[in-house]
């Protein structure tokens, strides 16, 4: 599940090289009794355990899509459906689909001036990237347009037009009010100066696309110990529509490709008639890699993690979107003292790897067990099944957006699609209501009732004993989860979806998201459950009933 960034406005977050980053683990190993033994076709904890401690390990870096972490975790998705004997349905006859990935960052030669006077970028200004092709800036006059906390005071839209925006006060939506403005410059209050030198320095990953060319604005973020230089007076004496100084040369970027891929396999259903038709089952292989500011110690920020989520539940019922944050100054004060007793008490474990083991290894690898599984059948399911473990979830869905965009199967074939992410928790002390049968359904209803009931009856038929939690699946629900995971790219060509999970829990995009601590029968009966419902599916003697109305493909989400 990706993470929604909150306030983050001008800015886009990035990931340094692995160059850069220190490594270290606080891993514990795979349990002897199953380290090195094969999985066995049926689904059982032991595999879905062993496959796991795999997927999750160290090795594979945090698998953040465009690294080399990223291809050892598909790299091992492939052999096994090599293994299990799937027909590869990617690029070129192999299981792999190449998705256009590239990183963005801010290029030191970058030679801006302000009336003939060299700028230091990360020093008198912090450029953002906002995707697209940036307009030029040189020869641009700079425009100081108000204070963007207060609209009233700002200038019309025309007086914009072939300018550089100036403004005081942190903006949001500037583009769409300025639409023919050049670029913007915003001022920004000395204590998030860090915060921007940071977001300019690093490095952001995304995907070419149809908006490449699309001419588009630079965001400069500057000190207020900038704003004269920018706008020819000080700032205290600039007026709405005061002209400030004339831009020169320009703010530069290195781009470089970033490989990443979808892994995408087909079980050929048995019905010479439905065989055509695809049941589409998938999990995302990518995380979010390595901690870029450094390891810190595992078992401290666990602790942490933990006495702040029971604070924040004893207050608001629920779980915060961030785990360790929603505190108040003083709640968080009253935790830092246990955690400098458990470092008094042993040596720190120093951790940097985002494992995912829940994020999503738990459902890639429930993916992996079903295939196993449907592959030993002596009876293949009518329909074919089509598992697809997507990559650059976690940047933001770009592995499921390629393939809808550029399905290596008809996509008026694919009948449904059922993804799972976070499968492995749920447990009680995991989340509030948590249990052994917890499970949240999003999406089950939304293009397809018939869907939403097959999902409740096979729950019954197969006596699996899940309890459905439709809490998260609200309209307008904040958390936003039905837009923020793979579904959501089937569900907007009006695939019918279901999306499974067991919910946040207090390792969420944290390092602490190891396999040590998944609960794996939750995870094989989930895994059996998503195994059936497809097997139901694919079964139908119809295609399950479009009976909502459809999105627009290229419209926003909406939850
Ligand atoms: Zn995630």
């Amino acid at each position: 599940m990706y993470r929604i960034l909150r306030g983050a406005t001008l800015v886009a977050l990035g990931t340094l090289a692995l160059s850069q980053l220190r490594f270290a683990s606080a891993q514990q190993p795979l349990p002897l009794k199953h380290a090195g033994k094969p999985t066995q076709p049926s689904i059982t904890t032991a595999d879905l355990m062993t496959r796991l401690y795999i997927f999750a390990d160290d090795s594979m870096m945090g698998r953040s899509a465009g690294t080399p972490g990223g291809m050892k975790g598909t790299a091992y998705i492939e052999r096994e459906v090599r293994r299990i004997g799937l027909v590869p349905a990617g690029d070129n006859g192999t299981s792999f689909q190449a998705i256009p990935l590239y990183t963005r960052s801010f290029d030191p030669a970058s030679n801006l001036t302000v009336n003939g006077k060299p700028l230091v970028g990360g020093t008198d200004y912090f450029a953002l990237h906002n995707g697209g092709t940036p307009r030029s800036l040189n020869g641009a006059k700079v425009i100081f347009a108000g204070n963007a906390a207060d609209p009233s005071t700002l200038i019309p839209a025309p007086q914009a037009a072939g300018k550089v925006v100036l403004v005081s006060g942190l903006s949001t939506g500037m583009g769409n009010r300025y639409p023919q403005a050049l670029g913007f410059i915003a001022i920004v209050p000395a204590q998030q100066v860090p915060l921007y030198q940071r977001f300019s320095a690093s490095t952001s990953t995304t995907m070419r696309g149809e908006g490449d060319t699309a001419s588009t604005q630079i965001a400069l973020a500057i000190p207020e110990a900038s704003a004269q230089a920018f706008l020819g007076v000080p700032l205290v004496n600039a007026r709405p529509g005061t002209i400030g100084a004339t831009l020169g040369g320009d703010v530069l970027w290195k781009i470089a490709d970033a490989p990443a891929r979808n892994v995408v396999a087909i079980l050929p259903g048995s019905d010479p008639k439905l065989r055509n038709q695809y049941v589409a089952i998938g999990a995302h292989n990518d995380h979010v890699g390595i901690r870029r500011a450094g390891a810190v110690d595992h078992d401290s920020l666990r602790a942490f993690n933990r006495e702040a989520e029971k604070i924040f539940v004893a207050r608001t019922g629920h779980l915060p979107s961030v785990p360790g944050s929603g505190l108040t100054p003083d709640e968080r004060a009253s935790i830092k003292v246990n955690t400098d007793s458990i470092r008094r008490g042993r040596q720190a474990r120093m951790d940097s790897i985002y494992n995912g083991a829940d994020d999503d290894g738990s459902g890639s690898m429930a993916v992996l067990e079903i295939a196993e599984n449907f592959a030993a059948m002596r009876v293949k399911p009518k329909r074919s099944l089509l598992f697809v473990w997507h990559t650059g979830e976690e940047l933001g869905l770009f592995g499921a957006e390629y393939f809808t965009d550029h399905p290596t199967v008809p996509r008026d074939s694919i009948v449904a699609q059922l993804n799972v992410d976070m499968i492995g928790r749920g447990d009680t002390g995991d989340i509030p209501g948590g249990n052994p049968g917890y499970l949240q359904l999003i999406g089950s209803r939304r293009l397809s009732t018939e869907l939403g009931d097959i999902v409740e009856s096979v729950n019954t038929s197969g006596r699996h004993g899940f309890t459905f939690d439709y809490q998260f699946d609200a309209d307008g629900h904040p958390e936003n989860y039905y837009c923020r995971s793979d579904h959501y790219e089937y569900a907007r060509y009006g695939i019918p979806v279901v999306f499974m999970s067991t919910g946040d829990h207090v390792d969420y995009h944290q390092l602490t998201d190891e396999p040590q601590y998944i609960s794996y029968p939750h995870l094989a009966r989930v895994t059996s459950f998503l195994g059936d419902v497809a097997a139901h599916v694919a079964n139908l003697n119809h295609r399950v009933v479009v009976d909502k109305p459809k999105p627009d493909p290229k419209g926003s989400c909406r939850q």
